[in-house]
């Protein structure tokens, strides 16, 4: 039987392509009677976060993509957690050293920069081969017996070409001169993506890989491994990414890229999907709107177009209105709007900030406004009473947003650091810093605290603002 996976890194928010690709996963899966599995891949420990984790299930599920095993609803082929595996890929990683088909390396950083800068100088791709790493064998074997850090690399040939066979593309054809004596197991013991994730399709059973293109440079390598394992290979479907308007990949820098940010602005989930899979993808009667049964029933794999599909926020914004229009009558609509935000859940985060403020409640709703709104409207005018000049905030807002996308978790303590440090580099006083945020934020001068909206808004709708305010 079919089975196909989408396999998030928990190092983030939860982007809005991991849901495409998830959704073309489930399609798959569910057109063929498959299963569609979720493998939370975090072995990058430094990155990866609980939180991140969380927040990937969450907004998956609220757009309705239901996985048959995952780390949270389990499964035969478990764990589906990476980092509760590593004993599994050590194991793997000792039978291919044995076979020969991997090698510890006991070389250090500097002299694998020095032979990168040897291979760039003779005029070579600067992919590290095996015969590059080796080291004399006498030094070898003494790194060896002084206990020296060491990692485990995949033996690859040095001269030749491979082909892969992928189901959109048809066969790519890759120099073996360009692939590199991939590491396996870093010298912490941990693995790295390729050995984690080839063993894992493996054990739980994955037949089909639908992932996006970016990863056609490490099939070579997985096709590899197979090969020395002797395992079936899945078959490889690379996904066009996703596009900004002006073509470039869509990225957080210039586009919300967080499922929470779509929801926060009050797109519905059937919208948001529908919105998605007309990504490089059309149904069979090019209609425009349809559900996620109805792409499932007619999905077809090969109906995906290869040109860059582009992200359109103004396209997906007209279609959550046809949704509004025709899908929700008032009964459905007010069901979406308290799902959305007049919640306890939500309502109660914002409620600290209020009622310190307020002598009675119809004030509530003009002084947490922006709690419930997306972009504030706000001009030139709206900063006037900020104490900097005009070219000097935009310069500071524009700061502030490349701080903010750097944040890996937001939670207020981090935001304030941020805000700290930027304020100590242009030795400005926060109060001074904060007023612009503070009417990009909440869109007015007199509001509720900055710092706390910003947080509870989260990362992208506040950056969204901050960029909303300069452009
Ligand atoms: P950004 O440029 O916005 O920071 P990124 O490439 O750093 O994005 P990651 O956090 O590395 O994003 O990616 C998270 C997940 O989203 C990955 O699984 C990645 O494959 C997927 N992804 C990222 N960008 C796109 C895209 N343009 N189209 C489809 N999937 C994407
Ligand atoms: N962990 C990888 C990612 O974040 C998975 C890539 C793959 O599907 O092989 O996208």
């Amino acid at each position: 039987t079919v089975r196909t996976r989408i396999a998030p890194s928990p190092t983030g928010d939860p982007h809005v392509g991991t849901a495409y690709i998830a959704l073309f996963n489930l399609c798959f899966a569910r057109q063929h009677g498959g299963q569609f599995i979720l493998r939370i891949e975090d072995t990058d420990q430094l990155r990866s976060t609980e939180e991140s984790e969380q927040m990937i299930l969450d907004s998956l599920r609220w757009l309705g993509l239901e996985w048959d095993e995952g780390p949270d609803v389990g499964g035969p082929h478990g764990p589906y957690r990476q980092s509760e595996r590593g004993d599994i890929y050590a194991e793997y990683a000792r039978q291919l050293v044995e076979a020969g088909h991997a090698f510890k390396c006991y070389r250090t950083s500097e002299e694998l920069d020095e032979l990168r800068e040897a291979r760039k100088a003779a005029g070579m791709h600067v992919a590290l081969k095996p015969a590059d790493l080796a080291l004399p064998a006498e030094e070898h074997a003494r790194r060896e017996k002084a206990g020296w850090p060491h990692v485990v690399r995949m033996q690859v040939p040095a001269t030749g070409s491979c082909v892969i066979e992928d189901m959109l593309r048809g066969q790519i054809e890759v120099d073996w001169a360009q692939v590199d004596a991939q590491i396996l197991l870093k010298s912490d013991g941990m693995p790295t993506y390729h050995l984690a994730n080839v063993v894992d399709d493996h054990l739980m059973g994955i037949t089909h890989v639908l992932r996006g293109e970016e990863w056609i440079n490490s099939a070579p390598k997985h096709q590899l491994l197979y090969e020395y394992f002797g395992w079936p290979m899945p078959r490889l479907c690379h996904m066009p990414l996703l596009r900004n308007p002006d073509k470039s990949k869509l990225s957080k820098r210039k586009n919300p890229t967080s499922i929470n940010y779509y929801r926060r602005m009050g797109f519905l989930p059937q919208a948001v999907i529908n919105y998605l899979g007309r990504m490089g993808w059309s149904m069979p009667d090019e209609r425009e709107k349809f559900s996620l049964d109805e792409m499932m029933s007619h999905f077809d794999i090969q109906r995906v177009s290869l040109g860059g599909p582009v992200f359109d926020l103004e396209k997906l914004t007209w279609l959550n209105g046809v949704y509004i229009r025709e899908d929700l009558d008032n009964k459905a609509f007010l069901e979406a709007l308290m799902e959305w935000a007049f919640n306890e859940e939500y309502v109660s985060q914002i409620l600290p900030q209020v009622r310190p403020r307020v002598e009675t409640l119809s004030q509530v709703a003009p002084l947490a406004g922006h709690f419930f709104s997306g972009l504030p409207s706000i001009d030139e005018a709206s900063f006037e009473e900020v104490k900097l000049s005009r070219e000097e905030m935009l310069k500071l807002l524009q700061f502030l947003i490349w701080r903010f996308e750097l944040v890996p978790s937001w939670y207020k303590e981090a935001l304030l650091e941020e805000v700290k440090t930027l304020a100590g580099h242009f030795e400005l006083k926060m109060k001074v810093l904060l007023a612009p945020v503070f009417i990009a934020i909440t869109g007015s001068s007199t509001s509720t605290s900055v710092m706390d909206a910003m947080t509870i808004l989260g990362s992208d709708m506040t950056r969204a603002r901050l960029r909303h305010a300069i452009e």
